[in-house]
C-alpha cells in the first residue's frame, strides 16, 4: 500500500513517514501544493494525507483538483484550524476525513485504515494455500507456524495476496509497494520475491508464489 504525504511541515512529515514505514506501508512526501497534486497525478496512492496549509496550491485546491481524476483514492486533511466552518469545507471539497493538529500517530493510522477498509483497499485478514495474514496484528503464519517477515517482504506478500488470482506485473509491484525513490531496477522485486519465497518454504509453503515467466508474479488458489 503506497501513501502520498503532502506536508510542509518537514518534522511532521518525517514524524509520518517513518511511522508509517514501520506499518509497511510505502510512503512519499511532497513538501508543496504543487508538487504534491503533480505527483498524486502521476504516481498510484492507495491514499493520501494532505496537510490543508500548503505553499504553492493549498491543499483544499490538491483536494479538488485530484478528485476530478481520482473519485475513490482516499484523502485525509490534517489542519491546525478547529473552526467548524473549515472542517466541513475540507470534507466539501472531496476529502473522505480529517485530523485537527496535533494529534497522535495511532488515531491517524486508525483512521487510514478504516478509509482504506471503506475503499476496499483494506481486509484484516487474507489467506491462501496455507498462508494466512493478519493486517491488523501485522502477522503472518504457514499452516500455523509464525513466519517473521521484514516491512518490505510483508509489504511485497500482503499486494500479491491481495491481488490473488491476478497476475501481478513488476511495474504494478514497484508502483504499490516500493516509493518514489526506488531507482526503478526491478531485479530487486526478484530479490525480495525469493527472500519470502525462502521464509515460507521454511515453514512448508515455499510452491505459493508462481513466477510468470516475462511478466511478474501471482498468487493462486483459495
Ligand atoms: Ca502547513
Amino acid at each position: 500500500m503506497r501513501i502520498l504525504i503532502i506536508e510542509d511541515e518537514s518534522g511532521i512529515a518525517d514524524f509520518l513517514r517513518e511511522g508509517l514505514e514501520e506499518e509497511c506501508f510505502a510512503v512519499d512526501v511532497a513538501h508543496n501544493g504543487r508538487e504534491g497534486l503533480s505527483m498524486a497525478l502521476i504516481n498510484e496512492y492507495d491514499l493520501l494525507i494532505v496537510d490543508w496549509l500548503l505553499p504553492g496550491l493549498s491543499g483544499v485546491e490538491v483536494c479538488r483538483q485530484f478528485r476530478k481524476e481520482h473519485a475513490q483514492v482516499p484523502v485525509i486533511f490534517l489542519t491546525a484550524k478547529g473552526d467548524l466552518d473549515d472542517v466541513i469545507f475540507g470534507l466539501e471539497s472531496g476529502a473522505n476525513d480529517y485530523m485537527k493538529k496535533p494529534f497522535a500517530f495511532e488515531e491517524l493510522l486508525a483512521r487510514i485504515r478504516v478509509q482504506l477498509r471503506l475503499s476496499g483497499s483494506e481486509t484484516v485478514m487474507m489467506q491462501a494455500g496455507g498462508v494466512e495474514m493478519n493486517l491488523a496484528a501485522h502477522r503472518v503464519t504457514c499452516n500455523g507456524k509464525d513466519v517473521s517477515l521484514t516491512p518490505k517482504e510483508f509489504a511485497l506478500l500482503e499486494y500479491l495476496l491481495r491481488n490473488r488470482g491476478s497476475v501481478c506485473t513488476r511495474s504494478r509491484i514497484i508502483e504499490h509497494v516500493w516509493d518514489i525513490h526506488f531507482d526503478a531496477d526491478t531485479s530487486v522485486i526478484d530479490v525480495y520475491v525469493n527472500f519470502l519465497r525462502k521464509k515460507l518454504d521454511g515453514a512448508g509453503c515455499g510452491a505459493l508464489i508462481e513466477t510468470v515467466r516475462g511478466v511478474g508474479y501471482v498468487i493462486r488458489g483459495e
